[in-house]
Parts: structure tokens; C-alpha cells; sequence
């Protein structure tokens, strides 16, 4: 078998080597899980809360190896990585929570004895995951998928199997049956084995491209349940407040772990007023001094490195493209001097009337664009064929009412930044951004299949509904 290696974007040095999973060894996987199903399916909620549980005792007791671990992989600063190891905690509880209440039994009495709502679970799941929160993304299906009564094999993102390989030491500290919780390495060739499979559902957060593929792939396989959580390019609208604050709101939303959210504001529409230049200019003062470092520097960064050089050189070549179709630099997206080629700084750009591709640019780079009015504001914010999250900076009320409901997009935000979003909630996208199959809270919907069930304890009293209807 061939290797995998993962390196620490800022400084190129090597953090994790271990095998490639082929086919065969995807198929093996498979087989395991297949055979793990049945009991694992057959045991009570109660016993895979336990489970749960145990998995979340575990992630307790190593969140901050495991938060460095992640740190050295994505070149994210300390702060926002132990963030990522509370949620993938917090998860568990939510997760046991929106089970029972989401895809738990219900019973109702009836004359000839009850209606019965059960949840059965679908069999395999396959777990593809991104590099941008490569812990707390795959611990959002996986939880919920084997809390339901499934069995999981996980892929990680190629960029970071140390954080995936140690997701897969808790579960086995946690103590499952043998087979209910795989791991397998690769990269692209590794996920197509899997997805070519025998697989029950798969789970996948990733790009839109990918996900496109897989709505075609799976097209003929309806048996196959397909949750796909995508990119975006979500819009900002900043229309009246205090420009600080605002301007604060758009930093954060559009720069962000290095703009690598799938959340993160990519355009930002404001009136072509005197407040439309002033928000510009106190957003492109702002950006001049967030603080960009290694994970581990003192005092910590606000935001690292991109994932790799080669996305860093991926996006320079989108700013280029975007400058050379019209758009004025308000501020270059360029490289950090004295740093690894993986650094870059926010770009800022405006793009009023030039012709701009609907694209997501995974990077810290935002597209202003100037409107007359706040008709002209909707259309744009809407004018995109994703349709993952908006934002509407206003103290106006009727503003907001217009916006929240004519917004097209799974999560919309007010005097918020657009990456605001909770376990507790659900988060997913409409359009190019997802297939109706929202994960967070709403992740146990797809988890599990609902029964409903009509039962007599006795086949007595049915033949009354024939009475007088029957001839001879
Ligand atoms: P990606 O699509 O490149 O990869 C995601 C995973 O899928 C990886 O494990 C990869 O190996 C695998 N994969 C990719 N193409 C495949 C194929 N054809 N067959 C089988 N497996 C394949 O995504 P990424 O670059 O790791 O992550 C960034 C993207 O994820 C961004 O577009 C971002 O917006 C999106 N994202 C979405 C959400 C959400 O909840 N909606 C959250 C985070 C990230």
C-alpha cells in the first residue's frame, strides 16, 4: 500500500504518515461494517448513548492534544481549534437530545390499540470530510449516525487524516463493537472506491463541484441516503449603524479562519451612498490590522495560514482573474513576507458592474459591490445559485423583515456575522449549497428512516368493516 503524508501548512513540516486505503481495503472496511450492523441496530437507544458518552469522556480528557493536533494540520491558531474540540463535546449532548426529540418513538392509542412512529437506521454510512474543521464537521454526522444505530466508515480530508486518525483513537478508547466505527486514508481514489461500494448513505461536507458529482452518481441508487452539506457564496448586506461595529461584523464574517469557512460572507453589498464608502474604508482599516501567524505564536494569531500552498496560489490566481475582468483592489491579496508560501493577507476588491463568475473562493477575499437602492440589494444578495448563509447589518426592522423572508438561504443573520451558527440549530443550504438534507440539530433526520405502524394486539374486530357489504 502507498502512503499518506500531512503537513503543517505554515511550516512545511511533516505531522502524519501512515497508509492509503485501496479498494480492497475499502471493501474490507465494509464488510466489517455490514457484519457489525444487524446488533449494533438491534441494541437499545440507551446503549449507544452509553457509547456516546464514553466517546465524550474521551475527547474531555485529550481536547487539547487533539486541539494542537488539528492546529499543526490547518495552520488554525489555538483559540479557534479548542473552540472546534468544545463543539465536537457539545455535540454528543445535542446530539442525544435531537435524537430522542427528532427520531425517537412516538405512540398514540387508537380504538383497535396504537399508532406507533419508530425510527429504524439506514445500515452503512459513509462519512467523507473536509479539511476546513476536519473534527467537528465528520463528528456532526457521525454522532448522530451511530447514536441512530448505523455504522460508519470514515474517509477524512486527505489534508488531514492526524485529526481524523485521532477521532478514530476516541472511539476505540470509547470502546465500540468491532466493525461499527471505521477509519479509512486516502484521497480522491480512496472516496470513489467507497462511494462505488455497497453503501447505505453518504454523508458528505466538502465543495460544491464534489457534491454535484455525487447527486449524479447516486441518481440511480435511491436506496442510498445522500446528505450533502456545500459551499457557498453567501452575501453580506451592510445598510445603516455604527461603521466600527459593522465594519467588524464584515472582517469577521468574510476573513474568518483565513476565509475558509463554508459560512464566510464572499460578497458585500452596500449602498452607493457617502455610509457605502465610509463602511469600505473602515472595513479595509480593520482588515489592515487583523494579526496573521503560526498556531503557536504569542500572542496567538487571528487567523493562519491557507490549507496549503497550492490553495494559496489557487486563489491568487482567482484574484488576478477577478482584477482582469474589471474589478478595482481596494486591498491586494498577496502573500505575507517572511512567511511560508501558504500565508496570505485579506483582498479586497470592487466589483460594481463588472461581470463576476457565482463562484465560492475558499480564501480570505471579499467582493464589494455597490447598489442604489435596497431593492437593488436583495436581487444582488440574491443573485447567486448557492444559498448557504446572508446578513443584513440594519436597525431597521422593516429591512429585516423583507430580508429574512426573502432571503434564499439556510441561515440568515442579523447584526451578526454570517458564520454565526449552533449545534442546537440546524445549518444546511439551499440550491448548489446542499440537497434539503440540513445537518447540526437536523442531522438525526437523516440518520434514520420513519416507520409508522398500525397495531392491534389481537386480529379480533376486523371483519366489522365488511358487515353488510359482502354478497351470498
Ligand atoms: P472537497 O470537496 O475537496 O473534499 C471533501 C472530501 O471529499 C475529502 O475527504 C475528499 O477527499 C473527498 N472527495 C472530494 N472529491 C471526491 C470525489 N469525486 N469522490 C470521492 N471523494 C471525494 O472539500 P474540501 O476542500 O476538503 O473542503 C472545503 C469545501 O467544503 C468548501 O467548498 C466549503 O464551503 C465546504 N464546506 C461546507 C460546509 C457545510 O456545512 N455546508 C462546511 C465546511 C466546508
Amino acid at each position: 500500500m502507498s502512503q499518506l503524508q500531512s503537513f503543517d501548512p505554515a511550516s512545511g513540516a511533516l505531522v502524519w504518515e501512515g497508509e492509503i486505503a485501496d479498494a480492497e481495503a475499502v471493501n474490507a472496511a465494509l464488510a466489517r461494517a455490514h457484519a457489525a450492523f444487524p446488533a449494533w441496530a438491534a441494541l437499545p437507544v440507551a446503549a449507544r448513548v452509553e457509547a456516546a458518552q464514553r466517546f465524550k469522556a474521551v475527547l474531555e480528557s485529550r481536547k487539547d492534544a487533539i486541539a494542537e493536533v488539528i492546529s499543526r494540520e490547518t495552520g488554525k491558531p489555538l483559540w479557534e481549534t479548542r473552540t472546534e474540540l468544545a463543539s465536537m463535546i457539545g455535540k454528543v449532548g445535542i446530539s442525544i437530545a435531537s435524537q430522542a426529540e427528532r427520531a425517537g418513538e412516538k405512540r398514540q392509542d387508537m380504538p383497535f390499540g396504537a399508532a406507533v412512529l419508530r425510527h429504524r437506521p439506514h445500515g452503512v454510512m459513509a462519512v467523507l470530510g473536509p479539511f476546513n474543521f476536519p473534527g467537528h464537521l465528520p463528528n456532526g454526522h457521525i454522532v448522530p449516525a451511530l447514536l441512530a444505530g448505523n455504522t460508519v466508515v470514515f474517509k477524512p480530508s486527505e489534508m488531514t487524516p492526524a485529526t481524523g486518525q485521532a477521532m478514530a483513537d476516541a472511539w476505540a478508547e470509547a470502546g465500540l463493537p468491532d466493525g461499527v466505527f471505521q477509519i479509512v486514508h486516502g484521497a480522491r481514489a480512496t472516496g470513489e472506491a467507497l462511494v462505488a461500494a455497497h453503501i447505505d448513505g453518504l454523508l458528505f461536507t466538502g465543495s460544491a463541484g464534489a457534491g454535484a458529482h455525487f447527486r449524479r452518481i447516486f441518481a440511480d441508487r435511491p436506496d442510498v441516503i445522500l446528505a450533502l452539506e456545500l459551499g457557498g457564496n453567501n452575501p453580506l448586506v451592510v445598510w445603516d449603524g455604527d461603521l466600527d461595529e459593522a465594519a467588524s461584523v464584515v472582517v469577521q464574517s468574510s476573513f474568518i479562519t483565513t476565509g475558509q469557512r463554508c459560512s464566510c460572507a464572499r460578497r458585500l453589498i452596500v449602498p452607493d451612498t457617502d455610509f457605502g464608502t465610509a463602511l469600505v474604508d473602515a472595513v479595509a482599516a480593520l482588515a489592515d490590522r487583523v494579526t496573521i501567524g503560526e498556531w503557536h505564536e504569542t500572542p496567538e494569531p487571528w487567523f493562519g495560514p491557507l490549507i496549503s500552498v497550492q490553495a494559496a496560489e489557487a486563489a491568487k490566481a482567482r484574484f488576478a482573474e477577478l482584477v482582469e475582468r474589471g474589478a478595482t483592489v481596494i486591498r491586494a491579496f498577496e502573500g505575507v513576507q517572511g512567511r511560508s508560501g501558504a500565508f496570505v493577507t485579506p483582498g479586497i476588491l470592487d466589483v460594481t458592474g463588472v461581470d463576476v463568475p457565482d463562484e465560492e473562493i475558499f480564501a480570505p477575499i471579499v467582493q464589494v459591490t455597490r447598489v442604489p437602492d435596497f431593492d437593488a440589494a436583495m436581487a444582488a444578495a440574491n443573485a447567486t445559485r448557492f444559498g448557504l448563509s446572508a446578513g443584513l447589518v440594519s436597525g431597521d426592522d422593516a429591512l429585516w423583515d423583507r430580508f429574512v423572508l426573502e432571503s434564499r438561504a439556510g441561515v440568515v443573520n442579523r447584526n451578526r456575522p454570517t458564520t454565526g451558527a449552533a449545534g442546537s440549530m440546524p445549518f444546511g443550504g439551499l440550491g448548489d449549497s446542499g440537497n434539503h438534507r440540513p445537518s447540526a440539530y437536523y442531522a438525526a433526520d437523516y440518520c434514520a428512516y420513519p416507520v409508522a405502524s398500525f397495531e392491534a394486539e389481537t386480529v379480533a374486530g376486523n371483519s366489522g368493516a365488511l358487515t353488510g357489504k359482502l354478497s351470498g
